[in-house]
């Protein structure tokens, strides 16, 4: 029964020609409670037919190419949308249309609200958690991990059907994907639930993946992690995840890495840090020792008059940049020991010496202190 009576869609909702969007969608708002025939019961034919145009007003003027027609050739540029509308627009005011459609049951929405769409969607990403050790993180590696995921069903191909039973005309909605409700006094444009719009249904499930068209499988995948990752570091392998819905592409694959600690070397970003002790003699008289780095251990000199606390650093000994940039420093922070258990002979040597050497037991100068020296270096 729609009306053949034109009328401006701009008037209808009290709105000017170059109103914005989120005005004339709460002018429609406002037009539909005003005019929903649940309120008006006294005067129902006229409150229909007031909420029937304000809807017909708002499916043109909230979709910006139909209004774009109506405002250039008047209701000739949209005769199309006149009687069905789109159901989003029946979704998006749900608190108005609901209780009058019994709108939950006629779309069952209920069964999982956001079905019935059947357009291409990638596939969900995945992640696997990967534990390195601390060499592992620092010169990378190639390895295979057993990844279980979905995959698309090979029995069925995909489609979920049995082999040779094929599909049938979908019988909700004879095959044409939508369904038209006549619901009083509108028609309605719907997306059949029962197929999701394909028009066609599985005549008997395929039974490897149960109809579903994805089984889920143990996958074995070669993953090479870069050099210099660190705990927390996501490596991401493209095309890895689940497969793509409607022939949308698939997901990726998220490796996140957990690196263990070592023993001696602490790591901040690429550089390295470690301990190493010296003797008294060494640190006075200087030495060269042998500091165990990561893949080979570094000659160091030590230079003469050493004192504790000292940090020598090894530019490029520390760990690769995971992004393919220089690699980073290893520092050496050195440790005066102090002997303990020393022989007769050593004790005499040492009196000996310590005879020769007068203390000066004043206290040091604040900025040459341990945390004043620490400061300067790590900022
Ligand atoms: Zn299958
Ligand atoms: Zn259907």
């Amino acid at each position: 029964m729609p009306s053949q009576a034109r009328y401006d869609y701009y008037e209808v909702l009290s709105v000017s020609r170059t109103a914005a969007a989120d005005e004339i969608k709460s002018a429609y708002r406002k037009a539909a409670l005003k005019w929903h025939p649940d309120r008006n019961p006294a005067q129902k034919e006229v409150a229909e037919e007031k909420f029937r145009q304000a809807t017909e007003a708002y499916a043109v003027l909230s979709d910006e190419q139909k209004r774009a027609a109506y405002d250039r050739y008047g209701h000739a540029g949209v005769t199309a949308s006149a009687g069905g509308f789109n159901s989003t627009i029946f979704e998006e005011f749900q608190d108005i249309f609901g209780d009058f459609f019994g709108f939950e049951d006629v779309f069952g929405r209920g069964a999982g609200g956001g079905r019935g769409r059947t357009r291409a969607q990638r596939g969900n990403d995945l992640r696997y958690d990967m534990r390195l050790s601390f060499e592992e993180a620092a010169s990378g590696v190639t390895t295979k991990i057993r990844l279980p995921r979905q995959e698309f069903c090979e029995e069925c191909n995909g489609t979920g059907a049995k082999k040779g039973t094929g599909v049938a005309a979908c019988e909700t909605c004879k095959g044409h994907g939508q369904l038209h409700y006549q619901q009083g006094f509108f028609a309605i444009t719907r997306t059949c639930p029962a197929c999701q719009g394909a028009g066609q249904v599985i005549r008997e499930k395929c039974a490897e993946c149960r109809g579903k068209g994805r089984v889920e499988r143990a996958r074995v995948l070669d993953v090479r992690i870069p050099p210099g990752v660190d705990s927390q570091t996501r490596v991401r392998v493209p095309g890895e995840g689940e497969p793509g819905i409607n022939g949308g592409p698939p997901g990726d694959l998220y490796i996140v890495l957990e690196t263990k600690d070592h023993p001696f070397f602490e790591r901040r970003g690429a550089d390295l840090y470690c301990t190493i002790p010296i003797s008294v003699a060494q640190a006075a008289l200087g030495a060269e020792i042998l500091v165990p780095a990561l893949n080979s251990d570094e000659k160091v000199a030590i230079p003469e008059g050493t004192q504790t606390g000292a940090i020598i650093r090894l530019k490029g000994k520390g760990l690769p940049d995971p992004h393919g940039g220089g690699k980073g420093d290893l520092y050496v922070h050195v440790r005066v020991m102090t002997p303990t258990k020393l022989t007769r002979e050593q004790r005499r040597l040492l009196q000996e010496l310590g005879g020769t050497m007068p203390a000066e037991n004043r206290p040091a100068e604040r900025n040459s202190s341990f945390f004043g020296k620490m400061k300067d270096i790590f900022g």
